[in-house]
């Protein structure tokens, strides 16, 4: 058999041996470099979604590459009855990261998983250890695939055809308080928030959002889990999002954290990061995984971790990311810009986010149609300013090819 070069060709066989949960690719990538990829035509393009929030590092990194191949060459795989240096160390560096700033050193535990979704699962299983079962989620959340993080997860599309889900699950308005007031109570397991729901499209609630999830959920006795699996690991230009000054107007120290994504650049990892003592509420034998933890996959996130701070990526990104929404609005087809950091969203005067997607991929960029009016964009880290400036000369023919009028 020989071996297909085309798009054409690759896509009939993607269509033939995958089965079809995602629709047909938009692209056969067969290679990237930064935060340019390419096409099995050898079409080049600027990557501005980033696997989804997750190519930290971009694309084939030095640092990563090195990372992997050394902890490969080194030690692979080992189960979970053994231990490896890499994942201590991930687990004690997320720990300090989780301190921020704050004064009061708070003791951290972490369970690693694979997915984004598999760290709510544990988080979700760590909740029930509480003696309570009632979650309180948010409207237009997405925690994931799994029963579990479906169950969390409010889009009704998504959930129907896999009901009955795991339950005692209550939804009330993302960024009410007065909506989260009258609905913990003293049944409340958690109180589950993303500090920026991105799959909604880049929704940012209030500032004191955050903050009085912490305040209404502990004094029911309940615990404030947020998910940063989008959010985390620098992608709004600081280490998780709740501590960000633009996100926040006071200090949150939530009791679990869910991590996924960026947090090993493109390697499969989660984690499920509990604080104030709720680590322990797991015992052995409660949860478990293969690979969750695995050497491989931790020596990557330490690799991620470290060039984040070597290479001073959180300013990067704050200053990119304001770059982009300050060229992307300057179209008056452009309504709105919203996110943090590298987390960019924007609302289009006509719901024609699937024509500028494509357009902007007719053109060499690669961008999400999150709704019909929300484009988001989460590019690299290490998106450079050439990067991001090409982007923005080609945003108002991109606009023009996808028929939005102002
Ligand atoms: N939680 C949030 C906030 C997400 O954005 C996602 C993925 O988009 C998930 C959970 C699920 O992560 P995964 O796809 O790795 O299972």
């Amino acid at each position: 058999m020989s071996t297909p070069q085309s798009q054409a060709e690759w896509t009939e066989r993607y269509a033939g041996a995958l089965m079809n949960t995602f629709g047909l690719p938009k692209l056969v990538l067969t290679r990237g470099e930064g935060a340019h990829v390419w096409d099995a035509d050898g079409r080049e393009y600027v990557d501005l979604l980033g696997g989804i929030a997750v190519n930290a590092l971009g694309h084939a990194h030095p640092r990563l590459v090195a990372a992997v191949t050394d902890q490969l060459q080194t030690l692979g795989h080992i189960s979970n009855f053994f231990a490896s240096g890499p994942q201590i160390t991930l687990a004690e560096k997320l720990g300090e990261l989780l301190q921020g700033k704050l004064v009061e050193p708070v003791e951290t535990r972490v369970f690693f998983t694979n997915s984004g979704a598999e760290a709510n699962e544990a988080a979700f299983k760590l909740t029930r250890r509480t003696g309570r079962t009632k979650i309180v989620a948010t409207t237009g959340s997405f925690h994931g695939r799994t029963m579990g993080a479906l169950a969390l997860t409010s889009k009704a599309a998504y959930r129907e055809p896999f009901e009955p889900l795991p339950g005692d699950v209550v939804f009330v308005e993302y960024g009410d308080v007065a909506a989260l007031e009258a609905a913990v109570d003293d049944q409340t397991a958690a109180v589950l928030i993303e500090p920026i729901q991105g799959e909604a499209g880049v929704i940012v609630p209030p500032r004191d959002y955050l903050p009085s999830a912490q305040r209404i959920a502990h004094e029911n006795g309940a615990l404030l889990w947020l998910d940063e699996i989008q959010t985390g690991v620098g992608r709004t230009g600081a280490w998780f999002a709740h501590q960000h000054p633009d996100l926040v107007d006071a200090p949150v120290v939530p009791d679990i954290v869910t991590l996924a994504k960026g947090l090993a650049g493109g390697i499969p990892i989660g984690a499920c990061i509990a604080t104030h003592g709720s680590g322990k509420l797991f015992d052995p034998g409660n949860h478990g995984t293969t690979f969750g933890g695995n050497p491989v996959a931790a020596a990557a996130a330490l690799a991620v971790l470290d060039v984040i701070e070597s290479d001073g990526l959180l300013a990067h990104a704050t200053a990119m990311g304001a770059r982009l929404r300050d060229g992307l609005v300057a179209d008056p087809r452009v309504i709105d810009t919203r996110g943090a950091g590298l987390l960019v969203g924007l609302t289009l005067a006509e719901p024609k986010s699937a024509e500028v997607a494509s357009a902007a991929q007719d053109a060499g960029f690669i961008v999400n149609a999150a709704t019909p009016e929300r484009i988001r964009m989460a590019p690299p880290l290490v998106l450079t300013e050439a990067d991001a400036d090409s982007f923005l000369a080609a945003w108002p023919q991109i606009l023009d090819h996808a028929g939005v009028s102002a």
